[in-house]
C-alpha cells in the first residue's frame, strides 16, 4: 500500500480539519493520499492517549489497511476471535465468531481508544509534517463567501484569531461547534436516561484472551468486556476493557467524567461465570468513566457551502458496537476521494455527503435500539427474567442469526455465507462436544 502521495498539481485546495480526534486525523490522512496538504486545528494544546476501548469492525481494520497502517495497528491491538452473549445468570445465549475467524476478509480488533488516536496522530506527522496540527486552537464559528471560508478561533493563550481555507473539514466531535451553528435547531442533546459506566482493569486473561462478552439484560445490567491490549506497558497481564449499561437520573455529555463501581457492582450478585470473576474485576478498575447516551437526532445535511461535518459531528452514535469509531474513519477516504474527483468543491462535499449520509444515519438509529444486543433482551422477555432450561427453546439458533446478519449487512459488513443460507452462529459447549 503505497502511501505518497500522488503528483498532483491541480489540487491546490487549502483544507482546514477541525479537531484532532479519530476522524479529523484519518481523514487528514486521506486527503494526504490523494495528494492534499491539509492542515488540523485541535483545541486541547497537547494530545493525550485518553479514553477506554474501541471494538474495532472489519470494515475499520480495511480502513487502516488502506492508510497502510495495518501492521502497525496490530502491533497496540488483539485479535478478536469470538463473541458470547450470555443472560444476568451467566446462562449462554448465542455466540458468533469474529473478523477472520468468521470468513471475512480483515480482522476486527480491540484496541485503547488513546491508542489509535496516537497512532493516527504520530501517521500524520510524519506525512504530512510537524506542522500538520496545530493544537491550542479552538474553533468559535465559521463565515463563508463565494472563494473560501473564515474560521473564527481562540488561542490557548485567550487571543483570538482567523483561520482562511477554501474547504473547512469539522471533526470536532460529539459538541461540534460546527454541527451547532450549521443546525441550530438540531443540537440540543436528549439524554436517554441510561448511563455507560466505561473502565479497565489489569487482569489476568479470561478463555483465550481474544473474547468479547455480551452479559446480562439491556437496560437493567448490561455489560460488555473485551481485552484491549496484551502485556499492557510490560506488566505481563492484559488491560481488559468493560462497560455496564444502567439507568440513571443526572448525566452531562463529557468523556471525561470519572464515575464509581460502587454504584454498579450489585446488579452482579447473581451472575456467575467459570472463568471470570465479574464482581472481582469491577473492583479491581484502574479507572472508571461515566458517559450518557444522548440521543442527536440524524442530520438531513451534513454541508453548508464550503463547510462538511464528519466523524460525531455529523453522526454522533451511541457507543455501542464499536461503529461510532469506524464509521468516523471511512468518512475520510469517501471525503478525500469526492474532493480529488470534483473541481466544484461544493459539489465534492455533496458528493461525500450523497455517498455516506443515508447508511450512516440507518446505524444512528439502529445503534439508538439495541442493534445485535437485542437478542439478550429478547430471551430476558420470553424467559421473563428467570434462568432457562434450554435456550433453543426460548431463542433458536436461526432467529439470532438472521437478527446478527441483518445487523452486520446494515453496518456494512455482510456476514460471509449469509446470503446463501448458512447459519453461522453457535452454542460454544456444542462447538466443544458437550450437552446441556
Ligand atoms: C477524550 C475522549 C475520550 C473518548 N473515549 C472514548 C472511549 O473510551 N470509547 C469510545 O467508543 N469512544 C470514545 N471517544 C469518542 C470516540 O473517539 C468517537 O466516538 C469516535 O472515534 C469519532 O471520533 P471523532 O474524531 O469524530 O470525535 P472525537 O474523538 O470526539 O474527537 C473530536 C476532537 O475535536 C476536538 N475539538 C472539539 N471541539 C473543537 C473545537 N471547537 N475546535 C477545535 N477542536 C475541537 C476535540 O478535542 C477532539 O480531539 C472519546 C472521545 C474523546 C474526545
Amino acid at each position: 500500500m503505497t502511501t505518497t502521495p500522488p503528483e498532483n498539481e491541480d489540487i491546490m485546495l487549502d483544507i482546514a480539519i477541525i479537531g484532532a480526534g479519530p476522524a479529523g486525523l484519518a481523514a487528514a490522512l486521506r486527503l494526504h493520499q490523494q495528494g492534499f496538504r491539509p492542515r488540523i486545528y485541535e483545541s486541547v494544546t497537547e494530545l493525550k492517549p485518553l479514553g477506554v476501548g474501541i471494538d474495532v469492525k472489519v470494515y475499520g481494520a480495511k480502513e487502516l489497511d488502506e492508510l497502510g497502517l495495518l501492521e502497525e495497528f496490530r502491533a497496540i491491538s488483539v485479535d478478536a476471535k469470538e463473541s458470547i452473549f450470555y443472560n444476568k445468570y451467566g446462562q449462554e445465549i448465542y455466540a458468533e465468531l469474529c473478523g477472520v475467524h468468521m470468513g471475512y476478509l480483515y480482522e476486527q480488533r480491540f484496541v485503547h481508544r488513546g491508542y489509535l488516536q496516537m497512532l493516527l496522530y504520530r501517521t500524520v506527522l510524519e506525512r504530512l509534517g510537524q506542522d500538520a496540527v496545530v493544537t491550542g486552537v479552538r474553533c468559535l464559528g465559521y463565515t463563508q463567501d463565494a472563494d473560501g471560508v473564515t474560521l473564527d478561533v481562540r488561542h490557548g493563550d485567550g487571543t483570538e484569531g482567523t483561520v482562511r481555507a477554501d474547504v473547512v473539514v469539522a471533526a470536532d466531535g460529539i459538541k461540534s461547534t460546527v454541527r451547532a451553528q450549521m443546525h441550530p435547531g438540531m443540537s440540543e442533546p436528549v439524554y436517554s436516561g441510561i448511563t455507560m459506566w466505561r473502565g479497565t482493569t489489569l487482569m489476568e486473561p479470561f478463555r483465550d484472551g481474544h473474547t468479547i462478552l455480551h452479559i446480562g439484560a439491556p437496560q437493567s445490567s448490561s455489560m460488555i468486556v473485551y481485552p484491549i491490549a496484551d502485556d499492557f506497558e510490560g506488566t505481563g497481564k492484559t488491560l481488559v476493557n468493560w462497560v455496564v449499561e444502567a439507568t440513571r437520573t443526572e448525566s452531562v455529555e463529557d468523556w471525561n467524567q470519572l464515575g464509581a463501581v460502587e454504584e454498579i457492582i450489585g446488579y452482579y450478585d447473581q451472575f456467575e461465570l467459570d472463568f471470570l470473576d465479574v464482581q472481582q474485576m469491577l473492583r479491581d478498575a484502574r479507572e472508571v468513566y461515566l458517559f450518557p447516551l444522548i440521543r442527536h437526532d440524524p442530520l438531513e445535511t451534513w454541508v453548508d457551502g464550503r463547510v462538511v461535518l464528519i466523524g460525531d459531528a455529523a453522526h454522533a452514535m451511541y457507543p455501542r458496537g464499536g461503529n461510532g469509531a469506524c464509521q468516523a474513519i471511512v468518512d475520510g477516504g469517501a471525503l478525500a476521494e469526492a474532493l480529488a474527483t470534483h473541481d466544484d468543491p461544493h459539489e465534492a462535499l455533496k458528493a461525500f455527503e450523497a455517498a455516506r449520509i443515508d447508511q450512516v444515519n440507518g446505524i444512528v438509529m439502529a445503534h439508538r435500539g439495541e442493534g445485535y444486543e437485542v437478542i439478550r433482551r429478547i430471551v430476558e422477555d420470553r424467559t421473563e427474567g428467570q434462568p432457562f432450561e434450554d435456550i433453543e427453546q426460548i431463542l433458536p439458533l436461526a432467529e439470532a442469526d438472521e437478527i446478527f446478519s441483518k445487523y452486520h449487512k446494515l453496518v456494512g459488513q455482510p456476514r460471509p455465507g449469509w446470503e446463501s443460507g448458512q447459519a453461522t452462529g453457535f452454542r460454544t459447549w456444542e462447538r466443544a462436544g458437550e450437552t446441556r
